[in-house]
């Protein structure tokens, strides 16, 4: 049983699953500066799929900060790399998947 993708129930050696999330999903939290040194936690990367209102709603309650979505990224107001990504982590997404920048 252990050599069977549970994903797509290929053998393990013939198995793609886990190449395939990994080049879809690298998830990038960086930090931009804005106007009169003002810092923006960028959360970038983030599966298309993704809900991002909800996500946005649980990163800003959270790290009690405004926030936005622009496109499929999702923007913090203040330096929240840390928290968002031990927040990440905590809500399932791979450790291994998240890039702090
Ligand atoms: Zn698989």
């Amino acid at each position: 049983m252990d050599n069977i993708c549970p994903k797509c129930s290929l053998p393990k050696e013939l198995c793609i699953c886990e190449e395939i999330q990994k080049e879809e999903a690298i998830i990038k939290i960086k930090i931009e500066k804005r106007r009169y040194g003002r810092k923006v936690t960028i959360i970038d990367g983030l599966d298309p799929d993704t809900n991002f209102q909800d996500l946005l709603t649980k990163f800003k309650s959270a790290c009690a900060c405004g926030g936005t979505i622009k496109g499929k990224r999702i923007e913090l107001q203040g330096d929240h790399r840390r928290k968002v990504r031990k927040l990440l982590i905590k809500w399932g997404f791979p450790q291994d998947n998240i890039v702090l920048q």
